[in-house]
């Protein structure tokens, strides 16, 4: 691959919510997968003389997207996930690279998968790491560990785990699957017909054998966890980061917001009624997930008032219609309009992402030796969110994956 300047446009990413500044008439030079140069346009292009020019027309540059909480083999409760499930492996793995492609499209250049059926996802990331399939960077916690009857029991993206050694184990064979992180049902949640939001799961000492294990191997974790009181306790022992967090209180977030314990809030899952219609989920199903919406909000508030980190999540597949635009864009906006603002939804979705995925020298920013993982949008996301509606271009690794601009190809 040859040098590429992007030029006719203004860069913008996650730093100007730490006090950065967008930079208008901009250039970002790309060498091979990296940026070698970003900034003002006088000051890069004199090092792009063989460079090939991108002229984005105008566009806002920003970061790739970073999605925190991804199920791209996602089945819900009734007829659509019931087809799913009932895929076999090869089935499956196809199903889930045409969502990867259908993600990266969508201007999400990462994932995080929060639990993913039968391992497909380690295929998956080989797949699109070997240049075989398009799709986005992939980090995942391969099965999601939970116990016997636990939220997510009944499909192969979670692995049954009784006791503090059964936990151990668990761990211990997702990362010998090749898992960067570790993913831990605590409590019940809005898909399991047997259990309620508030129903602890989880003994002190099976998340303590859980957090020792992957933290002796370098793992972080997360865990899907509504009630305060459940979730107080994990943190106390060193939980790294909160899946929806329903029910929190201004207690639990000021112990997070004191130990770094980021929330991915997935607002999205209590306040998609139409689309849980359209995919037939049971009534019960769509009852409990409105049912919560009100104090999933409050819950989200205490958090950004106590400082907490909060990053994007969708919990959908990233790129499964939503309202207008995708999964992701509508959670962003949710998270922007509900008190985060457009320039602290932008470090949600790229810097902040990075930064709890250790992989910010790599990704989150527009910055010499990133990687190029760039999107371009019309209208600029420190005005609102909502721009990513306006997504008409995507880098990813300094090649160009859409460009709603050039003639269409199969190339
Ligand atoms: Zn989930």
């Amino acid at each position: 691959m040859g040098d590429k300047v992007i030029v006719n446009c203004t860069v913008v990413d996650g730093r100007t919510a730490e006090g950065g500044a967008p930079v208008p008439d901009a250039a970002v030079l790309i060498r091979g997968e990296r940026i070698a140069a970003a900034g003002p346009l006088a000051e890069v292009m004199p090092q792009a003389s063989e460079a090939t020019v991108i002229d984005l027309g105008g566009a806002y540059v920003t970061p790739g997207l970073v999605n925190m909480h991804t199920h791209l083999s996602l089945s819900l409760p009734g007829a659509e996930g019931e087809g799913v499930k009932a895929m076999g492996p090869h089935d499956l793995a196809l199903y889930m690279a045409d969502g990867a492609r259908r993600t990266l499209a969508c201007g999400v250049t990462t994932v995080r998968c929060v639990a993913e059926k039968d391992h497909a996802d380690f295929a998956l990331r080989r797949a699109i790491d070997a240049g075989r399939v398009p799709g986005p960077r992939v980090f995942t916690a391969g099965r999601a560990l939970v116990c016997t009857g636990g939220h997510g029991h009944e499909g192969t993206d979670t692995l049954e785990c009784d006791g503090p050694a059964e936990f151990r184990r668990g761990v211990r064979a997702q990362i010998k699957a090749g898992a960067d992180l570790i993913k831990l049902m605590i409590s019940g949640g809005i898909a399991g017909e047997n259990e309620r939001i508030d129903t602890p799961q989880l003994s002190a000492d099976e998340m303590a054998a859980v957090l020792e294990t992957a933290h002796a191997w370098g793992r972080k974790v997360t865990a899907h966890a509504g009630p305060a009181t459940v979730i107080a306790e994990a943190v106390a022992l060193g939980l790294d980061c909160v899946e929806h967090g329903y029910e929190l209180t201004p207690e639990v977030a000021a112990a997070m917001a004191a130990r770094g314990t980021a929330l991915v809030p997935t607002l999205l899952v209590t306040r998609c009624a139409d689309f849980f219609e359209e995919l037939g989920v049971p009534a019960w199903m769509r009852a409990r997930s409105l049912g919560a919406g009100p104090r999933h909000l409050e819950s989200y508030a205490m958090a950004l008032d106590a400082g907490v980190t909060v990053l994007l999540g969708s919990d959908m597949p990233p790129f499964w219609p939503f309202e207008g635009t995708n999964a992701t864009v509508r959670e962003l906006e949710h998270m922007s309009e509900a008190g985060l603002g457009p320039a602290r939804a932008l470090h949600a979705a790229t810097l902040g992402p990075a930064r709890w995925l250790g992989a910010d020298a790599d990704l989150g920013t527009v910055e010499a030796g990133r990687y190029a993982d760039l999107v371009a949008t019309d209208t600029d996301p420190l005005a609102s969110a909502s721009a990513f509606r306006t997504v008409r271009w995507v880098m990813k690794g300094g090649a160009v994956v859409r460009d709603d601009a050039a003639v269409p190809s199969l190339a």
